[in-house]
């Protein structure tokens, strides 16, 4: 089957909830992906910062495959000889009392918000029904219904209510708007991205995150992060909270957990907030299996052996300024932090962000555009210097090829 064929496949077989490159991959190995003609490309996107560690960690891979032969899945019914090790890694790893353990980005999105709205009626006396959370614009939390309730996206929201109700939604990077809406006694939490990923990069103003925690602990509101794409090494820091010394109330992590091998996401906090949730009130089949607590155990030692945080950062700089020597007329602007970056892109002569991702394609290197004008980069962390020049040459031979 060649590359048409397998486009084809998808397209008569499966529902039409995504828009890919027209490419297809059949093998992946550090910042490296292959498609089925056997063309080599770097990957720009790593899963949307899930294969934060590289494709196929050999590490991360020796941790799935031995323990796949010993056991896979207990369910939560049974302990199981893992999840406590793992739970005292990550625990400790990030600097929390307990973890709960689900497997997507949202579910791990649905299980904060679950555990704010309970500690929100428990510990701060909010009246049953009545807690709110504050949310951001142009935010992206995952897909149930209840995340696309504080969606202000109407690709994502359009057309799936009713919604659930209980969010407050606030512009991003704007504190008097935040401080205005913590006034509201019956909030429990204000849950935001400390980088907004989908949106774009967005990254906020310096300041922002600190004064935004600042803000919730003088109203008593949960500052809940959701570093399901900055954490883990991403922007330079292990959390991207960390580069303003913020410590959110609860973390939300996901994807990189397991360095994109299976579906591992976490929401770690103190005693205090994580005990309001009680045995039966939450869980899920295959949160916490042994399989998925070896292959985060072995992600985690990757990012903290091979030093990914602080070659995410040193290699951001060299990215985005090796990004603002090229001349073109197409580049509106150059934005991000450590290795989560993006182009604004100015069409040209009917040309668009998608345009330019397809003739990357052509020349090496994937990426994807994001809301019709952006394109984000984000390649693996385990990425060289000498590969981040090669990458920003074919970043600036294929914007020339529009000039
Ligand atoms: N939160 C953020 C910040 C994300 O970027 C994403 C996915 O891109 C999610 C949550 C949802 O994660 P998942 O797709 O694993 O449900």
């Amino acid at each position: 089957m060649k590359t048409k064929d397998y486009i084809k496949k998808e397209d008569i077989f499966g529902a039409h909830n995504y828009h890919p490159l027209p490419v297809v991959l059949k093998k992946g190995l550090g910042v490296y992906v292959w498609d089925v003609e056997g063309k080599k490309y770097f990957d720009f996107l790593s899963a949307y910062s899930a294969v934060n560690q590289g494709h196929c960690h050999p590490k991360i891979i020796s941790a799935l495959t031995e323990q796949a032969q010993k056991l896979t899945l207990t369910s939560r019914a049974f302990y199981n000889d893992v999840l406590g090790e793992y739970e005292e890694y990550i625990t400790n790893f990030f600097g929390y009392d307990k973890v709960l353990p689900m497997n997507t980005g949202a579910e791990a999105d649905e299980t904060a918000i679950k555990i704010a709205r309970k500690w929100g009626y428990e510990k701060k006396g909010i009246p049953e029904n009545e807690a709110k959370i504050i949310v951001c614009a142009n935010n992206f939390h995952g897909r149930t219904i209840t995340i696309i309730s504080m969606s202000t996206d109407p690709d994502a929201y359009k057309g799936f209510g009713p919604y659930t109700p209980g969010f407050v939604t606030v512009p991003y990077n704007d504190i008097n708007a935040l401080e205005e809406a913590l006034q509201d006694k019956n909030v429990a939490g204000f849950l935001v991205e400390p980088i907004q990923g989908e949106a774009g990069v967005y990254v906020p103003d310096e300041g922002y995150l600190k004064k935004a925690y600042n803000l919730c602990k003088s109203k008593n509101v949960l500052f809940i992060a959701d570093e399901v794409q900055t954490g883990i090494a991403r922007t330079g820091k292990l959390l991207a909270c960390d580069h303003e010394d913020v410590r959110p109330d609860i973390l939300i992590l996901g994807k990189a957990v397991s360095g994109g091998v299976i579906p591992v996401s976490a929401v770690l906090a103190d005693d205090e907030i994580m005990l309001v949730i009680k045995p039966g009130e939450h869980g899920s089949t295959f949160g916490g299996n042994p399989l998925a607590g070896k292959v985060a155990i072995a992600a985690l030692e990757v990012v903290k052996n091979e030093r990914l945080a602080e070659k995410a950062e040193q290699l951001g700089v060299i990215f985005r300024d090796g990004l603002n020597l090229i001349e073109s007329e197409m580049i509106e602007t150059v934005r991000g932090k450590g290795l989560l970056n993006a182009i604004v892109i100015k069409p040209k002569n009917g040309k668009k962000a998608w345009d330019v991702c397809l003739a990357m394609k052509e020349n090496g290197l994937l990426a994807k555009p994001t809301h019709n004008n952006i394109i984000r980069f984000a390649p693996p962390l385990v990425i060289t210097e000498l590969q981040i020049k090669e990458s920003i040459e074919i970043i600036k031979k294929t914007i020339e090829q529009f000039d």
